[in-house]
């Protein structure tokens, strides 16, 4: 059999030909010890309990699995639940990966933990996640999304991590990266770079995949213990890939269970303002890691657009790309006008305001729901509340 489950990446950390260290020689090694360090202190009973126990007392896990109703009525067809991220503390599946990794780095004595944010989702949870365990955070921002994420930066200052806005380039993401990677090189050693998604370097994929398994271990449990089955389809948002794969994990190993992750078409897949990665990338190498890409004929990454603004990276999850060249996951693409009107029936029906990224898993599931038949079953990932996007929706749609 095709190897597909947590066994991998293999020592290199490549998902077949994906994944592994495009850095330099210096940095090859720091990856190599916080790999090292994580397969010892992950497994030690001191880590385990603690980082059990923060999920459970601090971020309020288990999230619910939960059966949308109204919605399945809406849409007939396919019976539609939603395993309930939303409710997490700080609203996301993000907190799951950043509290394991703050801890993580505790752990291994480190000084400080640095990153990037663009819409500055990352940075709140990390941010949160600091704060809690007691460890400095320093977060790179684009002066632009500094202007546009107000609500975030203003959060990220009361927890009290560095905010270091970055006034270089475009003022947006990709200068955040270089500029946060600099400060990181001042001093590898004594600093953690806590990645964002399932993406970068090895052991990165590696993880932020295991911190989010919690995600598809408690799901499986909870839908058999409420089902007595499996349910038939799996339904995510694919930014850069971590609350997808952190659902799929624990089904992989199911042949009857159909993964289905769902990238942003944006204002359409000829316009080439999209993120769809998976659907139109190409194999190249992008921060530090290979994978499907966006990219130009000079292997460049190509600007990316969606709707919602934690799914357009350029790049994609190693092990997705595995996934989708294997065929165990299907990845399917929505376009903004789709995951609006998700958006506006799940908050009608069913009283849940999603994230916009959140909405694209959902706009996927209410679209096949209506061709499967009532004894069947389709769990979604709902990775974030909307609180983050009602202001900008109504104003889109002059509500
Ligand atoms: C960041 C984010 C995503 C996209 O990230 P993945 O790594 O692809 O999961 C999806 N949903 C929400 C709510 C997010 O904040």
């Amino acid at each position: 059999m095709v190897k597909k489950n947590v066994e991998m990446p293999d020592k290199n950390g490549y998902f077949g030909e994906y994944g592994g260290q495009v850095i330099p020689p210096p940095l090859v090694d720091i990856m190599n010890d916080i790999n090292a360090a994580y397969d010892k202190v992950v497994q030690t009973e001191d880590f385990q309990k603690e980082l059990q126990q923060l999920y459970a007392d601090y971020a309020g896990r288990p999230s619910p699995v939960y059966f949308a109703k109204r919605l399945t009525d809406e849409v007939g067809g396919a019976r539609i639940y939603f395993k309930r991220e939303d409710l997490n503390h700080t609203g996301a599946h993000k907190i799951n990966h950043c509290i394991g990794e703050a801890l993580l780095a505790k752990y291994m004595g480190k000084t400080k933990v640095l990153a990037e944010t663009g819409a500055g989702q990352h940075g709140v949870a990390l941010a949160t996640a600091c704060a809690l365990v007691g460890i400095e955070c320093e977060i790179h921002m684009g002066g632009i999304d500094i202007e546009k994420e107000h609500p975030n930066v203003t959060k990220m200052k009361i927890l009290g991590c560095k905010l270091v806005p970055v006034s270089r380039g475009t003022r947006t993401l990709k200068d955040a990266v270089d500029s946060a990677f600099e400060e990181y090189l001042k001093d590898p050693v004594n600093f953690f770079y806590a990645i964002g998604s399932v993406v970068g370097p090895h052991p990165f994929p590696k993880i932020v995949r295991d911190f989010q398994s919690i995600v598809g271990r408690e799901a499986r449990a909870q839908f058999l213990e409420k089902e007595n089955r499996l349910p038939d389809v799996l339904v995510a948002c694919v930014g850069g890939g971590s609350n997808a794969i952190g659902l799929f994990t624990a089904f992989l190993d199911d042949e009857s269970v159909r993964m289905i992750g769902v990238e942003p078409a944006g204002k359409g897949l000829d316009t080439g303002e999209h993120a769809a990665t998976l659907t139109l990338g190409s194999k190249g190498a992008i921060h530090g890691f290979e994978c499907y890409n966006l990219q130009d004929k000079a292997g460049n990454p190509l600007p990316v657009y969606s709707i919602a603004s934690g799914l357009d990276y350029p790049g994609v999850g190693p092990q997705h790309c595995y996934l989708k060249d294997i065929k165990r996951v299907e990845y399917e693409t929505i376009d903004d006008v789709e995951c609006l009107d998700a958006f506006m029936q799940m908050s009608r029906l069913e009283g849940i305001i999603p994230a916009l990224e959140s909405a694209h898993a959902i706009a996927h599931a209410m679209k096949i729901a209506k061709d499967m038949s009532a004894d069947e079953t389709i769990l979604v990932n709902l990775s974030g509340r909307g609180d983050k996007d009602a202001d900008f929706v109504a104003d889109y749609l002059s509500l």
